[in-house]
């Protein structure tokens, strides 16, 4: 049996805040080295080189979670990013649970974590909208040893795992 689904919440959010940390880090260094001065005093990228900037998102977010179902920020924590079939993502998947992650920034997460803590999968709205889940790091007793074990993605998505105490292969879900 899966235990323990609800901390998932709480790797998530954090994985978030590294993964636009790390965006908004090198955004301010892109704007820092290569922006010019306004009248204002502040600097700004433009014209052309301000492209930089959604192509970064495109290349950090739906490019890698399409090509890796991960991202940096949810690589350490075992999360991995699945159709809700089970099956890898398509890149239309991947664009579409990004699209709209403006409405979970500009509520400062918010409304993400609402969706993710009430809904049934625990999806936000970008993977209700692109039809996929965030799996992996949940607990889970061997129902053979008792032990607690971290299963991975995948084998939630295979519905086995291995106990690496007793070796006993077993059923994520019932
Ligand atoms: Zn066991």
């Amino acid at each position: 049996m899966i235990e323990n689904i609800q901390p998932k919440i709480l790797k998530r959010a954090f994985a978030t805040i590294v993964d636009y940390g790390i965006f908004y880090a090198l955004i301010f260094f892109l704007i820092n080295q290569f922006g010019v001065i306004s009248d204002d005093g502040s600097k700004s990228i433009k014209g052309i080189e301000a492209l930089i900037i959604p192509v970064y998102w495109f290349l950090y977010f739906p490019v890698c979670e399409y090509r890796f179902s991960s991202t940096l920020g949810k690589l350490p924590f075992g999360l991995k990013v699945f159709s809700e079939d089970g099956k890898q993502i398509t890149f239309l998947q991947a664009l579409k649970r990004r699209i709209i992650d403006p409405i979970d920034l500009f509520t400062y997460g918010i409304v993400a974590f609402l969706a993710v803590k009430f809904s049934q999968n625990h999806q936000r709205l970008g993977d209700m909208f692109a039809n996929t889940i965030v799996i992996g790091g949940e607990a889970l007793r061997c129902i053979n040893c008792n032990t607690k074990l971290y299963i991975e993605a995948n084998e939630i998505i295979d519905n086995s795992y291995t106990c690496p105490e007793c070796e006993y292969n077993g059923k994520v879900k019932a």
